[in-house]
């Protein structure tokens, strides 16, 4: 029971305190993609997320995107998110599998991780049976 439940909640991405996770250590964080960083199915990224994103960037964290979706529908927001901020597509989350792949892109070891994402039995489970911080958002909001 104790993997479904995530360590910490938030309304939405802009709602969580970076600040602290990074005084506690936390060097990465990991977002979803599809009603976390942004509507299910965007193509784009909304400019308030970039901006999260870049500041994220400038306090030193590592960031990156770790999803279900499918090459092709993420095609445009890989481009869009440049190298400096890896994605991991068809992650079959809660496998450990995209997890694994996604914290050695970004150079960090699990328990210096936070996964963010909407939905428990993906999101939240997968980020816990791995050891990393899992903190569950109700949703996108702008
Ligand atoms: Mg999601």
């Amino acid at each position: 029971m104790g993997l479904l439940r995530a360590d910490e909640v938030a309304h939405s991405i802009f709602d969580v305190d970076y600040p602290r996770l990074w005084a506690s250590g936390k060097r990465a964080v990991i977002f979803d993609l599809d009603n976390t960083l942004g509507e299910r199915r965007a193509s784009k990224l909304n400019p308030e997320v970039r901006r999260l994103l870049d500041d994220l960037r400038s306090r030193g964290f590592r960031v990156g995107v770790l999803t279900n979706r499918r090459w092709r529908s993420v095609e445009s927001l890989v481009s869009e998110l440049g190298p400096e901020f890896p994605l991991v597509r068809m992650a079959h989350k809660p496998s450990r599998r995209g997890y694994a792949t996604l914290l050695g892109r970004l150079e960090v070891s699990a328990v210096e991780a936070v996964m963010i994402g909407d939905r428990t039995l993906t999101d939240v489970f997968g980020a816990n049976r791995c050891g990393i911080h899992s903190i569950r958002v109700s949703g996108f909001s702008a």
